[in-house]
């Protein structure tokens, strides 16, 4: 755990913020400023910077991830209608906690924005 990461601390638990979603590796919960009705931030319990630090021998957490979402969409019902999957890499890429989480966004009609 990275001492002053704030999703390191919510994916241990320490934060007390509730799980949408966990297993041994992955941890997801709501985003404290949703975007859209559903936005949920799926999380490696491990501390990861970005997607930019992945490699190959990341390719069962990624599995994970995804998996969660596909889990998560389902129970928030948006597996019909769509749904958004985006992770934001450093400064021009709009990161602003460098720890990697996948958004989860959905609920309503989203826009490509650039
Ligand atoms: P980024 O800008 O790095 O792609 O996304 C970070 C997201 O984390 C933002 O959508 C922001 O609202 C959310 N966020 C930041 N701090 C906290 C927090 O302490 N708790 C929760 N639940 N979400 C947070
Ligand atoms: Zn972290």
């Amino acid at each position: 755990m990275e001492i002053d990461c704030i999703f390191c601390k919510i994916a241990s638990g320490a934060m007390g913020v509730p799980p949408v979603y966990e297993d041994e590796e992955v941890f997801a919960f709501g985003d404290i400023a949703p975007v859209a009705p559903v936005h949920i931030l799926i999380v490696p319990k491990r501390h990861i910077q970005s997607a930019h630090e992945l490699t190959e021998t990341d390719a069962a957490l990624l599995g994970k991830m995804f998996s969660a979402a596909r889990k998560i969409a389902g129970e928030t019902g948006i597996d019909e209608t769509g749904y958004r999957l985006a992770t934001n890499i450093g400064p021009d890429g709009g990161q602003s906690v460098p720890h990697l989480h996948l958004h989860l966004i959905g609920g309503r009609k989203l826009k490509w924005e650039h």
